[in-house]
């Protein structure tokens, strides 16, 4: 079984990218990004400062705007639209889930679709699509990178996405279906998801389950990129998923909870070809995705 690690792409696409921010520094351009985050929701923060710290690393500008939990939406409203007007600001990220009393569609559709790198806005939407993408949505972005580099064929292929949201699964099977794969999207009121994975020749599961998808779900041979992120915290739970991984183990006793993804690895793992792990599959791609982006926005405006 091949384990599909994210680690090595991403430092692929980061070091492309570093090369191409140092030959637009050279002109006097440093591709900027603009994080807004409202409200103080511990796993946003994490993923905002992270994403500043990588835009750092590579030579872009990064600039975070801290707005509290209980901003009005015009204030909001306003933030957006200043930073549409300000000819500096190459990418706007809203980081989500905003706070309930915030529409968020509303807000993702007031970004200057030029300045959209997260691919949320309802035009970028319909261009990816047609087909003719302008931004693409960071984690599916990221799994695609994932298949070009471990050389995973997807023309004719059975595609089996598991998820249907905004931000993985619809963007994800967009792609999959400008790749010539065949594609089925599975989601909560799938009857059988069961016999419906155990057709995919490549799975990819984003549902935000832990260990949904048990080795009664995976063709034998088949491709499994697990894109969930959940936290367990029950010992007999981690030991019945990860038998004999002293490493989970300790790192359950340090951090009170560890990581686990939408498959169950281990099972999993004893059937297919090729399998990501949690951590460190799916998770570095998605912001070297976002700044891939961000330089995408910064040549599309300023050549
Ligand atoms: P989401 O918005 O909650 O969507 C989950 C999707 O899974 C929904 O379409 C839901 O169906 C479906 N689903 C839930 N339970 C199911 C079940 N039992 N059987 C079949 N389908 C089921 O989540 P998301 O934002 O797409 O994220 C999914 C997971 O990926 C989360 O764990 C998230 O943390 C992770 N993630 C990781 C990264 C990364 O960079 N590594 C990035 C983004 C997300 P319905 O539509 O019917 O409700």
């Amino acid at each position: 079984m091949q384990v599909l690690a994210g680690k090595p792409v991403a430092e692929l696409i980061r070091e492309r990218l570093r090369q191409e921010v140092a030959k637009l520094r050279e002109r006097g351009i440093a591709p900027s990004l603009h994080a807004i985050l409202v409200g103080n929701d511990p796993a946003s923060s994490v993923y905002v400062r992270a994403k500043a710290k990588a835009c750092q690393e590579l030579g872009f500008a990064a600039q975070t705007h801290h707005l509290p939990a209980e901003t009005q939406p015009e204030d909001l409203f306003h933030l957006i639209s200043s930073l549409n007007r300000d000819a500096q600001v190459d990418g706007i990220l809203l980081q989500l889930p905003l706070p309930s009393h915030l529409p968020t569609p509303q807000f993702l559709s007031r970004i200057a679709p030029e300045k959209d790198v997260d691919g949320f806005h309802p035009e970028n939407v319909g261009l990816l699509w047609q087909g003719r993408p302008r931004f693409v949505p960071c984690t599916p972005a990221g799994i695609m990178e994932l298949f070009r580099f471990y050389g995973v064929e997807l023309a004719g292929k059975r595609v089996v996405v598991v998820g249907r949201s905004d931000i993985v699964g619809k963007p994800m099977a967009a792609l999959l279906l400008a790749a010539h794969a065949t594609v089925t999207i599975a989601h909560s009121k799938t009857p059988n998801l069961e016999a419906v994975c155990q057709e995919a020749e490549v799975l990819v599961v984003a549902a935000g389950k832990p260990a949904l998808i048990r080795a009664a779900h995976v063709r034998p041979g088949a491709v499994v990129v697990d894109v969930g992120v959940n936290r367990v915290e029950d010992k007999a739970w981690v030991m019945r998923l990860f038998p004999g991984d002293q490493e989970r183990l300790a790192e359950l006793h340090k951090k009170g909870y560890t990581l686990v993804g939408d498959v169950a690895y281990s099972e999993v793992a004893e059937k297919v070809r090729a399998l990501t792990p949690v951590p460190g599959g799916v998770g570095p791609l998605t912001i070297a995705q976002l700044l891939a982006n961000t330089l995408h926005a910064c040549r599309l405006r300023r050549g």
